[in-house]
């Protein structure tokens, strides 16, 4: 990404700041290209000041007593609008994704069904923010509780879901009655921006929703330390997540990280091993590698281990690596040249660790060329301990643990500092219900694949992967309000007896 002097005729990415679109004064700007084909310039994107997050922050501040008193229902008949509109814009909303991003246009338009779902569930949501009443231990006396807003809070997000993730913040945020300053990443900024376009079609009124674009080291520090912010909402990589865990403490923020994986996948002797097979290759290099539940990590039992890579092997050299928006494309570009650098330097490290079974490199020649393409990749015979087991590439790479058995198998699959999400494949359920229960994670997945989510099921993770309360469904909730409670007496009469 350059820096750029001269972009007449180059689409600019604007700020929505108090329910305008104002085009940032910031003299730097970084261009976003296709990372499939990188003639293709997707428009320039300025890198916007600490000032214009500030005024973005006490834009979110002034707008929060009125939004804060509109009914809860009321809110949530907007997000189901947001979510009727993005369901009417999906194609063109779906291929913009995936020019700016790389995913394939299937795998788009999967991430606006679930935007769309989350909607239509958080909207719902908004008649149901209920309280608990609670007997109490004195006559004529109860207790209730209500959920409140936090006020302003900051919402910072990655660019491999650009839309999914935004959207299961927002939407919470939006009907708990909170307002919203919302940092997307820099590289998918333009879809962002097109995001906020469907919300204020919605009607969120003007400062309830507000965006800003640049550089999460300079506006997204703005935004974790600002007194005006309650709470922040991460997601990203668990270097950043951490560093914004250790800032907003210190102003006692409410803080929610989402972070790194390095999902394992369990193949124990008993597997349907086709299936076994099908669904770790789709783990493993569906959406590039490029997602946090990714299978990254196979850990299969000894006596099935050749048999099982060779599966793998077979099915990896079939796909089709290219261009997202062409319909046979399975396995799209690293989202830019420094996540393509990254991946292929783990390829060499993958090569001195371990045998490498297939691809390994960077794919060149004709059109590829023009984008930053990776063969996906396996390797096998990789020590639980080796680097390309421990850390997270996100890229097409998948690396074979070998194990003795079921205990060794679930010991190698924990002993990572992740803990996002796990897959077993097996039919003695038996062991299916032990690893379910043993595996180190958020998330387990039975007999599928580790990747997925549906809108009104909690998401998140544990251990490096995950801090504090889960995503999406109904605990989405419990992040973006305070619960207060409320004791009534209604004896009249001075208290007497009960003193503590
Ligand atoms: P990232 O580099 O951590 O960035 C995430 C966001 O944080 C971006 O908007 C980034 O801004 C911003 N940021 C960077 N430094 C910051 C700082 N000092 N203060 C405030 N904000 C800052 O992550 P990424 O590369 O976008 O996304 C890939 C990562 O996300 C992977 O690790 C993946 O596992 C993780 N992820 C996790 C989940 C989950 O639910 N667990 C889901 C998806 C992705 P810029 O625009 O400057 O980058
Ligand atoms: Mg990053």
């Amino acid at each position: 990404m350059a820096t750029l002097t001269h972009m007449s005729r180059t689409a600019i990415c604007a700020n929505y700041i108090d329910g305008t679109w104002v085009e940032s004064g910031s003299a730097k700007r970084v261009e976003r290209r296709n990372p499939a084909n990188l003639d293709d310039l997707v428009g320039c994107v300025p890198r916007s000041t600490r000032e214009e997050m500030r005024r973005a922050i006490q834009a979110a501040k002034r707008a929060l007593p009125a939004w804060r008193d509109t009914p809860a229902p009321q809110r949530g008949k907007i997000l189901l609008r947001a979510s009727r509109l993005l369901e009417e814009h999906k194609e063109e909303v779906a291929r913009l994704l995936t020019r700016e991003e790389g995913k394939t246009v299937a795998e788009s338009r999967g991430e606006l069904l679930r935007s769309i779902n989350i909607l239509e569930f958080i909207a719902g949501e908004g008649r149901r923010l209920t309280g608990e009443t609670l007997p109490s231990e004195l006559p004529r006396n109860l207790a209730y509780t209500i959920r409140q807003p936090l006020g302003v809070v900051g919402l910072i997000t990655p660019w491999n879901f650009p839309v999914a993730i935004p959207v299961w913040k927002i939407a919470p945020a939006l009907v708990c009655g909170n307002t919203v300053v919302w940092k997307p990443a820099e590289l998918t900024s333009f879809t962002a921006r097109r995001l906020v376009e469907l919300f204020v079609e919605a009607g969120v009124p003007a400062g309830v929703l507000n965006m800003a674009t640049g550089s999460g080291s300079e506006i997204g520090d703005e935004l974790v330390g600002s007194p005006d912010v309650r709470a922040i909402s991460f997601t990203g990589s668990t270097e950043v997540g951490s560093r914004i865990y250790a800032k907003g403490a210190q102003q006692l923020k409410k803080i929610q990280c989402e972070m790194g994986g390095k999902n394992p996948v369990v193949v124990l002797e008993d597997a349907d091993l086709d299936l076994a097979a099908e669904s770790t290759v789709s783990g493993a290099f569906g959406s590039t590698g490029q997602r946090c539940t990714a299978t990254s990590r196979v850990v299969v039992v000894d006596v099935v281990a050749d048999r099982f890579v060779e599966m793998l092997a077979e099915r990896t050299r079939k796909l089709k690596v290219g261009d997202g928006s062409e319909a046979d494309t399975y396995v799209g570009p690293s989202v830019d040249k420094a996540q393509l650098h990254k991946v292929e330097e783990y390829l060499e490290i993958g090569k001195r660790e371990a045998r490498l079974v297939c691809g390994g490199e960077r794919l060149l020649g004709g059109n590829y060329d023009n984008g930053y393409f990776i063969a996906p990749t396996i390797f096998d015979h990789v020590s639980p301990e080796a680097c390309i087991a421990q850390e997270e590439i996100f890229g097409p790479v998948l690396s074979v643990i070998r194990a003795r058995d079921f205990d060794s198998a679930l010991v190698a699959a924990n002993n990572i500092p992740f803990g996002l999400t796990s897959s077993i494949f097996s039919t003695d359920a038996n062991r299916v219900f032990q690893a379910a229960e043993r595996l180190d994670c958020g998330m387990v997945h039975v007999n599928s694949p580790t990747v997925g989510g549906e809108a009104h099921v909690p998401f998140g993770g544990t251990k490096s992967s995950g801090l504090g309360e889960r995503e999406t469904g109904s605990t989405a909730i419990e992040f973006y309000s305070e619960l207060k409670v409320v004791y009534v007496d209604y004896t009249g009469r001075k208290r007497e007896g009960k003193l503590y």
